[in-house]
């Protein structure tokens, strides 16, 4: 039996991937970026490529991106297994080298005797429905080709929506002061509790490098940073076409767009300066950039959460303001990007999330309206499953429960208000309350849960590491009793 999956990007791969792997089905992977690449790929060769950011999120347990990762790994992720080979160092993150990371996806599956790779733009659904595929996932992302984009709009009836996300500049290494920026990762008070805890479970075994600091700090004293908020106020921005809506995705909005909102909510976000001490005065400063490795060794840096609509020369202008950057040099500038969603709630089937209107085609990715390269992949992945699990065991196979991180995103492309549906990442508000029956298991094993006040608020480290424990045990007998 043939699967076409459409789309070489995070879900397309993983997709393609576990359907080949683990089920011995024949895929058919088609792909369109080397004659016609989207404006955010610069790989023409290179399947799930990382268009902005080399990370990969958080890689503690006490988070959901970390939580949602350990689950991708027991289904068999290609995403991990390729990001393991290829981590650089970042903290609590899993930062990849993206050229090594793509390298080793795309050998996988271009190697793979059950895949066939076809380099062609899909233009309308019809062109696979009409043959002889026994199931179809469209996994074309958030810069799906216009042509298709429509033949969904289409298909389902819907309007495919539009909103806007924003690219982080990179730095060139070796233009940075260092004399000013100092090694050192930002601890949260969760971070420093859950090593107390002995929560972290770091999914590489290689223990954090906490004496050093894996990120490059930029600190900045109250006068430089209230002059760097109005120059970005005040910076020349890309105007808007009149086809575009500015929706921003929350936690993705513009630096300048941070700056508009308040004085101070640069220094409470992107700038903040928790925990990271300035060596030349043993002092915290007001506010601090923080600037993460983009591949392995010291030569290019991104500037974490600085995601930007500003015109280039202004980028360089305003960035070249930061202590440490005054002869800063940018192998990439900031920019920005279109979003392509189908509005999930309203087309898919709740048993099997194939699509209402054809139950052999299947949405998987940011165009079924997750967010992230994580989550797409996850997603990508539970598609492969459950097609998997129809064509080659021939059950359909129970979606993952609520509270697991995987349920959680299963949820939100199920069970959202369609009126504000938009997409969305992991992250905790997606987990229920836990239940007394839950929390009175849980003392029994946990001393500081027994000892706890009733009705006072948890601790936030005790209370995460609680849901951790709740997702790992509901993911666990899922996975037992389901998958085949
Ligand atoms: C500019 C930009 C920056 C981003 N930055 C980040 C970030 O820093 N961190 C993060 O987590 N997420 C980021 N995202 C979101 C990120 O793109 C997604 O999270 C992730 O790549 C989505 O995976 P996907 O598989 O759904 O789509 P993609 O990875 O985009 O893959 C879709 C694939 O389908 C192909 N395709 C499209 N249409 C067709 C067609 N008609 N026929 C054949 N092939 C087709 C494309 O060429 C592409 O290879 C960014 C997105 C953009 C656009």
């Amino acid at each position: 039996m043939k699967v076409a999956v459409i789309g070489a990007g995070l879900a397309g791969s993983e997709a393609a991937w576990v359907l080949a792997n683990t089920y011995n089905l024949d895929v058919v992977l088609f792909e369109m970026k080397s004659s016609t690449p989207t404006p955010a790929q610069s790989e023409p060769h290179h399947f799930a490529e990382l268009v902005c950011s080399n990370s990969l999120k958080s890689k503690s347990r006490l988070n959901p991106a970390g939580i949602l990762k350990m689950e991708m790994q027991a289904l068999g992720s290609l995403l991990i297994r390729s990001a393991q080979q290829s981590e650089v160092p970042a903290g609590e993150a899993l930062a990849v080298d993206r050229e090594l990371f793509s390298g080793f996806i795309t050998r996988t599956l271009r190697n793979h005797p059950k895949i066939t790779v076809v380099e062609q733009q899909i233009r309308k659904i019809s062109w696979l429905s009409d043959s002889d595929f026994a199931a179809i996932v469209i996994a074309t992302g958030p810069l799906t080709a216009s042509e298709l984009a429509e033949d969904l709009r289409l298909m389902t009836g819907s309007n495919a929506l539009y909103f806007y996300d924003a690219i982080a500049p990179i730095i060139d290494g070796d233009t940075i002061d260092h004399s000013i920026a100092f090694y050192a990762n930002r601890k949260t008070r969760t971070a420093r509790r859950d090593s107390e805890l002995k929560l972290v479970q770091d999914m590489s075994g290689e223990p954090d490098n906490e004496e050093s600091g894996h990120y490059l700090n930029l600190p900045l004293n109250k006068d430089e940073y209230i002059a760097f908020v109005e120059a970005l106020k005040a910076g020349e921005k890309v105007p808007y076409h009149d086809f575009e809506e500015p929706r921003f995705f929350n936690g993705c909005q513009p630096i300048e767009v941070l700056a508009e909102s308040g004085e101070k909510t640069l220094s409470f976000g992107p700038m903040k300066p928790m925990g990271l001490d300035d060596p030349r005065t043993g002092r915290r400063p007001y506010a601090a950039v923080q600037l993460r490795r983009e591949k392995i060794g010291d030569g290019s840096f991104n500037m974490v959460g600085f995601q930007t609509r500003l015109k280039w020369p202004e980028q360089k202008r305003i960035f070249r303001m930061l202590p440490g950057l005054a002869n800063a040099e940018f192998h990439r500038m900031g920019s920005m990007h279109r979003n392509t969603y189908l509005v999930s709630p309203r087309l898919v089937n709740r048993d099997d999330l194939a699509l209402l209107c054809n139950s052999r085609v299947w949405l998987a990715g940011q165009i079924s309206g997750v967010e992230g390269y994580v989550e797409s992949a996850a997603m990508g992945l539970l598609v492969g499953h459950i097609i998997g699990h129809k064509l080659s065991r021939n059950i359909n196979l129970p979606l993952p429960p609520p509270d697991t991180a995987l349920g959680c995103l299963v949820a939100h492309l199920r069970d959202s208000d369609v009126k504000h549906y938009c997409p969305m990442n992991i992250h905790w508000g997606l987990f229920s309350e836990m239940s007394q029956e839950f929390l009175a298991e849980q003392a029994k094993v946990i001393p500081e849960l027994a000892a706890a006040k009733p009705n006072k608020k948890l601790d936030k480290g005790l209370k995460r590491s609680l849901l951790a424990n709740r997702a790992e045990a509901l993911f666990s007998a899922w996975k037992e009793s389901s998958l085949v």
